[in-house]
């Protein structure tokens, strides 16, 4: 038994050992990454359910890299957010996101938001909402055409100093809305204490919202009281006609998935804007 225990060991630290250099070759992968320029924002566009109309655009971050292609940001955010690197990048997203949609409000005589996702390391940065103000002075993008998207599990922790941030954002007049909103805590009591203008119902709900009577509860349940609460409500994930009918039926206000449209490159999505094709 001792003889296993030793060679249990030796595997164990082997391993452990190919893990960490794993993570450090990733690690530095995406710093230069970084540095080469290799991330592009390809942009998912959201619609006003009522007029069909495209009113907002969610920015979402890819990894184009020369040998692995393109990487998901399910794969390195984590990674990015356990680094630190999520600081740098996230304010890239920001600059390129508000610098790409005030260029597009510009030509485009009716103006969309911008829906960026925040990483809680952004939001605990004490200077945060100094920082947003720049990029917004520089971009020239009005504070309501931004909409920063948080989830339940940054709001838990460092309460206090994230909601001072939030309330400067959005005295500002940035927008602020609640992500994957049913996966988490799902407590509607975020919506009293945060200044959120927006619920994004989680697309595990929307899904199957046309088969499945509870999700169909509990997406109508959420919108009506969100819009009680005077919020707005945004489905993610609408993949089918069915989606849009019944999502209309009970009065969500805007819709994102891809029955409507992936995201896409910023070029696409101008010409999406340009050709105004409605739903
Ligand atoms: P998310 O914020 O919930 O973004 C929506 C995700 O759902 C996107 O995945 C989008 O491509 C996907 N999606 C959109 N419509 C549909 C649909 O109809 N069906 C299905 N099955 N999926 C749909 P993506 O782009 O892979 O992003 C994954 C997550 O990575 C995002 O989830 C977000 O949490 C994170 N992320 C993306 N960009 C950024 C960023 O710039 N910063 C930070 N911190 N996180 C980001
Ligand atoms: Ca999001
Ligand atoms: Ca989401
Ligand atoms: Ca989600």
């Amino acid at each position: 038994a001792k003889k296993r225990g030793k060679s249990c060991y030796q595997f164990f630290t082997t391993d452990i050992n190919t893990a960490a250099t794993e993570q450090l070759a990733l690690e530095n992968l995406l710093r230069e990454a970084l540095a080469r320029k290799e991330f592009q924002l390809y942009y998912q566009p959201i619609i006003d359910l009522e007029s069909g109309a495209i009113v907002s655009v969610e920015a979402l971050i890819r990894w184009l890299d020369p040998q692995l292609g393109l990487i998901s940001p399910d794969t390195f955010i984590p990674l990015a957010e356990e680094t630190g690197l999520i600081l740098p990048l996230g304010e890239w997203v920001l600059l390129t996101a508000c610098t790409q949609a005030s260029i597009w409000n510009q030509c485009n005589p009716y103006p969309i938001r911008i829906a960026i996702n925040l990483s809680a390391h952004q939001l605990e940065q004490a200077d945060f909402s100094e920082r947003v103000s720049k990029i917004l002075k520089k971009t020239a993008l009005l504070p309501h055409h931004l909409e920063l998207e948080l989830t339940e599990s940054m709001l838990i922790n460092r309460m206090e100093s994230s909601l001072k941030t939030l309330n400067t954002l959005k005295k500002m007049g940035c927008r602020l809305s609640l992500d994957d909103f049913g996966t988490g805590y799902s407590s509607l009591a975020y919506l009293k204490r945060f200044p959120i203008d927006t619920v994004k119902i989680d697309r595990s709900f929307v899904q199957d919202i046309s088969i499945d009577p509870d999700d169909a509860a509990i997406t109508t349940a959420v919108t009506t009281m969100a819009h009680s609460l005077k919020r707005k409500v945004i489905a993610e994930g609408v993949e089918t006609r069915e989606h849009v009918d019944f999502l209309n039926k009970i009065n969500v206000d805007e819709a994102q998935g891809y029955f409507i449209s992936h995201p896409l490159p910023a070029s696409d999505l101008s010409q999406l804007l340009k050709e105004r094709r409605y739903l």
